[in-house]
This record gives C-alpha cells, structure tokens and sequence, in this order.
C-alpha cells in the first residue's frame, strides 16, 4: 500500500483513511464529465485544511460577536476585497455555507412566506431552489416557472416576459443547472424592471467563466448574484452573494444571523486563495478553453450521432437526449460510470419520462479541461461515449471494460490538480 498522504488521519482511523485513499484513486482514474464539478488546486485543499477551522466568527469583519478575530477578519477581508476585485461588484458576503442556503438568504432578504417568486422549471433546467415544489423555497414561496421553446431548447423571453407582466413576482431568478446556453442577462433585467421584480443571477454553474471572460457578466443588469464556488470557479463548496451596494444590509443580515451562525473559516479561506488563482490570466485561458473543450465535446457527439438539446453549446455544458438512441438516461449513466466515465442523469425539456428514470444525460468540459485536456482529445471522448452507450443498450460488459482501460490511460498522462500521481 502507498504511503498515506494523510498520515495522521491514516493513524487515527485508518477505515475512513482508506475511504478517502480509494476516492483520491477513482478521482485520478476517471473521466469526470459532471458539469458542476472539478478539482480544486492543492493550495485551495491546504487551506480548506486549516485551523482556521477551529474559530467561531458569528458576525463580520470588524464586528463579532467573538473574540480573537485578529487572523479570521483578515481572512474574510480578503476574500470580500478578491470577490469584489474579479467580479466587478460593490458588495460581496462570503458565508453561505453552500449555494442552496445562498439563495434561500435572498429569499429572505427580499420576499415574505406566500409571496410569488419566479424561476425557471427543474426538468427545464432550474434549480430546485428556484421555487420548484419540493424545495422549501416552492412550499414556503408560490414559485412560478418559465422554461424553453420546444422547437429551439432556448428559453423563450417573451413567454418569461407575459409570465413576469401576469404574476408580477417579488424576485425572479434567472440561472440554472442544466442550460447549455448563454443567459441573456440583459433581457432578464428589462423583463424584472417592467414587473417590479428583483432580480437574482444564479451564476453557481458559470462563475468560473464570467470571472474568466468566456460569458457575459450579470453585473450591472441584476439585483443579486448567487453563486457557488465550487464548480467552475473551481475553490472549495461553498458560496458568495454579491450585490449592489444599496442590497448590501439586506443581504448581510439574511445570511447572518437571519439564516446561519458561525461562518466556515476554512472555506473562507479557501474561496479566498480560488479568488486569487481566478484573477491570473492562466484562469482567463482555463475558462475560454473549458467552452472551446464543450464546442468541440458538443460537435464530436453531434458526429457520433447523438441528439443535444438546443443543438449544441455555448457555455461548458451538454445536455445529451438519448431518446433517438433507445438507452434511457439512467440506464446509460450507470453504463458510463462502469466504463470510467462520470456523468449523471438528468432530464431534458418536455421530457415524457419521470425525473427519477429520464431520457437525458448531462455532461460538461470543467474537470477535464483542470487536467489539461484539449480539443485534440474531445472526438475521442465522444467515441468512448458513443461506444460505451451502444454497450449499454446490448448489455456489453466487455466493451465497457475496454473503454475504462483507455480512460484510466489518458488520465494518467493527464494527472488532476490537487490528485496524488497515480
Ligand atoms: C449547484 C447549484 C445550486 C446549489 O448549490 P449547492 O451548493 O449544491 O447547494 C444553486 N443554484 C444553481 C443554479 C446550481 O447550479
């Protein structure tokens, strides 16, 4: 056995040890292709991993509600001043603890329980905290949705506009999970300022590449930006709400103590250094090439013969329908992650199957392209997926051990970030 790179860890409990030394090998084996994740640098992992962890903070710089800030203040300074720095905003709050909680906090800053509140529809490609019905924010909130035009897989602004004009919501949110295409954050705000609605950019999917330049910036056109840090803006899972300084009470007080104690000093600090390595020009490379990696990923799948909602990409995602290829989504996820390859299932609009079983598998460019992948490698991808979704419909377990094979190849040649060498 290699020697643990967590040797305390391997001493005390070497059972949860172990746990952690067989992820840091499938991590490193593995084509990971799931659009919200990637690989945080060793230096966001070091000061995730720091005693900055054993320090209660409630409150914020300069004002707590605790002693012994001196060190924990000049953290979250500088993780405010670095938000505020890339993303061009007056205001930044650090401390949600994750996206979710992020969000129910503008719920909370600007809507009572009852209000209407306007998102796009999960099996659209919203997320579940855009007022769908089984998250609080659609039981506690009458949440409205928008989606997509059947006949285009884009969403259509003039039917958000009429839905906007009739409901007339307190917040409206406009971002998701599943949206393959570039928000028109423009048309959203003259939409929300006709209705009277604040408006939300939830950015947690594309972060990375606004700050990086590769999508257009919400900044100036809405109200509040929610986002999580962990996914292409690639620090550790957390999240950040930015706003305009006239929302910045409001916002500060619904995160704490309206809805959270203590701040996670550790993450604080790790979204502080992810910050940093996001305003060098090699993060402005690193994003360009994440959506050249998904034009490319999205033109070699459209070769192979598959169907993608909307036709293609413009940002670092994929929503692939696999209706044309008899496989449901399901089916040919858990066929891919036997072949090396991770994606999850997911729906695609106006879907006829359940959300649980869909017809759609989502894919995306962040991880591979941390590994230095480039669009030399993206035919190949989209023939281990062809090859390997073509397995599943047959029951080829074979074939599916063949592409893992070469998988685990190129990823050795392609070492992640933060990952031992395997
Ligand atoms: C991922 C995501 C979230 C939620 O983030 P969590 O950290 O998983 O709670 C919220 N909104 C959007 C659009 C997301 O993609």
């Amino acid at each position: 056995m290699p020697a643990s790179r967590h040797p305390a860890l391997a001493a005390t409990d070497p059972e949860l040890a172990s746990f952690v030394a067989d992820e840091e090998v499938l991590q490193a084996r593995t084509l990971r292709l799931i659009p919200s994740e990637n690989y945080v640098s060793a230096a966001v992992l070091e000061a995730s991993g720091t005693v900055l962890q054993n320090k209660y903070s409630e409150g914020y710089p300069g004002r707590r509600y605790y002693e012994g800030q001196q060190n924990i203040d000049r953290v979250e300074a500088l993780a405010v001043e670095r938000a505020k720095g890339l993303f061009g905003v007056d205001h930044a709050n650090v401390q949600p603890y994750s996206g979710s909680p992020a969000n129910l906090a503008v719920y909370l800053a600007f809507a009572e329980p009852g209000d209407t509140v306007m998102g796009m529809a999960l099996p659209m490609g919203g997320h579940l905290t855009h007022g769908w019905g089984v998250s609080a924010t659609g039981t506690w909130f009458r949440g409205v949705r928008y989606g997509v035009a059947a006949s285009t897989g884009r969403i259509d602004y003039d039917a958000v506009r009429d839905l906007a004009l009739a409901e007339r919501p307190k917040i409206i949110f406009c971002g998701g999970t599943a949206l393959p295409r570039t928000i028109d954050f423009a048309a959203f705000a003259s939409i929300a300022e006709e209705a009277g609605s604040v408006l939300v950019a939830d950015v947690a999917h594309i972060a990375g590449l606004i700050a990086g330049g590769a999508h257009p910036s919400p900044v100036g056109h809405v109200d509040v930006i929610s986002t999580t840090t962990h996914k292409t803006l690639r620090g550790p899972r957390g999240a950040m709400l930015m706003c305009r300084a006239e929302h910045a009470k409001a916002i500060d007080k619904a995160v704490f103590p309206g809805l959270q104690g203590g701040p996670h000093n550790q993450t604080t600090a790790g979204i502080a250094v992810a910050l940093h390595e996001a305003a060098q020009p090699s993060f402005t490379a690193y994003a360009h090439q994440v959506v050249a990696n998904a034009k490319a990923l999205a033109g070699a799948l459209l070769e192979q013969g598959f169907d993608l909602v909307s036709g293609g990409t413009d940002n670092h995602l994929i929503l692939m329908d696999l209706t044309g290829r008899g496989v449901p989504g399901k089916v040919a996820a858990k066929a891919l992650d036997r072949a090396g390859i991770v994606v999850n299932h997911n729906t695609v609009p106006f879907d006829p199957r359940t959300p649980f079983d869909p017809s759609g598998v989502r894919i995306g460019t962040p991880s591979l392209t941390s590994r230095g992948l480039g669009t030399a490698h993206m035919p190949v991808v989209a023939e281990w997926i062809s090859r390997a979704v073509d397995a599943a419909a047959k029951g080829d377990e074979a074939v599916l051990a063949a592409v893992r094979a070469e998988v685990a190849d190129l990823m050795a040649a392609h070492p992640a970030p933060g990952l031992p060498l395997s």
